[in-house]
């Protein structure tokens, strides 16, 4: 059933609040993913979100949905990035996917019957990403995969995955593509799971491809396009993830709020202290403009802006979150690093998890001085600041000097 924007958040507030937080403690003790707090996602409508709604999506835009991720990351970050993950893929199956695929994939994924995951990083390709190996031959009458994937989430777990692999042998992304694979197909192999900071119940690891047979019509993006599609599905996940770090950091600031209020100190509460109340203020603004952050982005994904602004959101919301974590913390003081008093300890480790997934903070950096270099090399020359009329540096480059100061030479 479909549901409005407003109907999906507050299902979402709902799940995180009688499913998520409650469970969480338990599914790390049994190391197991929760496929029946998924499989209530799904009934609540939150498993196909962009999805069209022929295939039982919801068909939210980016920029009506993106709360959700912020709701489902106050129950927890690690199961909110893997919803994530799962309406991404789904999103991708939905709209691009050839007719049976779609057939065969889009109802179970938005039904919760199956998981879907992403794949790009391999054990030597994280941050730089055009350097996979995992090649996609042409066989008889299909394809053959045959690689190394690595921080694979719901490795043995999901159902679907859609893989970036390359047809050729060259560097660069021009032979870059994406299939979609079906886990269960002969040659697929979890070799390791890691042993993670946190969230025991969430399985990453290595995935060995071994001679896997790929129909023709599972190629989601052929050679040349795959890059661009991973890439327009990673700035969908950098938005997720920020509105993911605020809802953590929401999380920091209440427990702070409750604990501060009501641990008696020198007569009163720690939360009578103007320090403690400023440090809250600071993480409350911080909270905010990380919102208002995510929200920029998600209203401009799919334009020439998208990158960019998921870039933004990224770098900032899990700084920020890891900040709000850690202070919080503090102000429970040693009573903070107790995992049976406080959730801080996790939050500090959930929020590390979230600086890396989908790209590193140098990543998103990267991104956002490409942005501004190319400004830069628009840009006229500088205005004259010494009266003058004359721009003076001393440390023009020399062959931009004669440009520089021609305009004003002229005037
Ligand atoms: C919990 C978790 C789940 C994940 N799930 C998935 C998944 O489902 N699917 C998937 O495909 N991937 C997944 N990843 C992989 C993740 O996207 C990569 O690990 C990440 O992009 C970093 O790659 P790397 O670990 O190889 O680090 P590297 O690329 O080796 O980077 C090492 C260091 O160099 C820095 N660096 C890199 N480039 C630059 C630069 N130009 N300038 C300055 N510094 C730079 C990085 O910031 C980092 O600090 C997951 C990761 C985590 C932690």
């Amino acid at each position: 059933m479909m549901g409005t924007p407003a109907d999906l958040h507050e299902a979402a507030r709902r799940h995180a609040a009688d499913v998520v937080r409650p469970g969480v403690a338990g599914w790390d003790a049994a190391a197991t993913f929760p496929r029946d707090a998924s499989s209530q996602a799904a009934a609540a409508g939150l498993l196909g979100l962009f999805a069209p709604a022929s295939i039982g999506g919801q068909a939210l835009s980016y920029a009506d949905g993106m709360r959700v991720f912020e709701e489902l990351g106050r129950g927890d970050a690690a199961y909110a990035f893997t919803l994530s993950m799962h309406n991404a893929v789904t999103a991708a199956i939905g709209a691009f996917a050839a007719p049976g695929v779609r057939r065969r994939w889009g109802r179970a994924l938005t039904s919760g019957e199956a998981l879907g995951g992403f794949s790009l990083t391999e054990p030597h390709a994280g941050s730089d990403a055009a350097a996979i190996t995992t090649r996609l031959t042409p066989d008889f009458s299909g394809f053959r995969l045959n690689g190394t994937k690595a921080w694979v989430t719901l490795c043995g777990e999901a159902d679907v995955f859609l893989v970036a692999c390359r047809t050729g042998t060259e560097r660069g992304t021009s032979d870059v593509a994406m299939v979609v694979l079906d886990a269960a197909r002969e040659g697929v192999e979890t070799v390791r799971l890691y042993d993670t900071m946190t969230s025991a119940f969430l399985p990453i690891g290595e995935m060995r491809l071994h001679d896997v047979r790929i129909e023709p019509d599972e190629v989601l993006a052929p050679a040349g396009s795959g890059f661009q599609a991973a890439l327009g599905a990673i700035d969908v996940a950098r938005t997720d993830i920020a509105a993911i770090a605020v809802g953590l950091a929401v999380e920091a600031l209440e427990a702070a709020l409750a604990y501060t209020r009501d641990r008696a100190l020198f007569g009163g509460s720690v939360l009578d202290q103007q320090a403690v109340q400023f440090a809250l203020a600071d993480i409350e603004t911080d909270i905010v403009a990380g919102r208002l952050l995510y929200q920029h982005a998600a209203a401009l994904l799919g334009t020439r802006e998208g990158s960019v602004a998921a870039a933004h959101a990224k770098r900032f919301c899990p700084d920020m979150a890891l900040k709000a974590a850690v202070e919080c913390a503090e102000l429970f003081g040693s009573y903070g690093w107790l995992k049976d008093v406080s959730v801080l300890p996790r939050l500090v480790g959930l929020a590390r998890m979230l600086q890396t997934v989908d790209g590193t903070r140098e990543v998103q950096r990267v991104v956002i001085a490409r942005d501004l270099v190319r400004r830069a090399k628009a840009l006229g020359a500088p205005r004259a600041t010494n009266g003058s009329g004359r721009y003076v540096a001393a440390d023009v480059v020399p062959a931009d000097r004669e440009r520089i100061a021609a305009p004003s030479t002229a005037s």
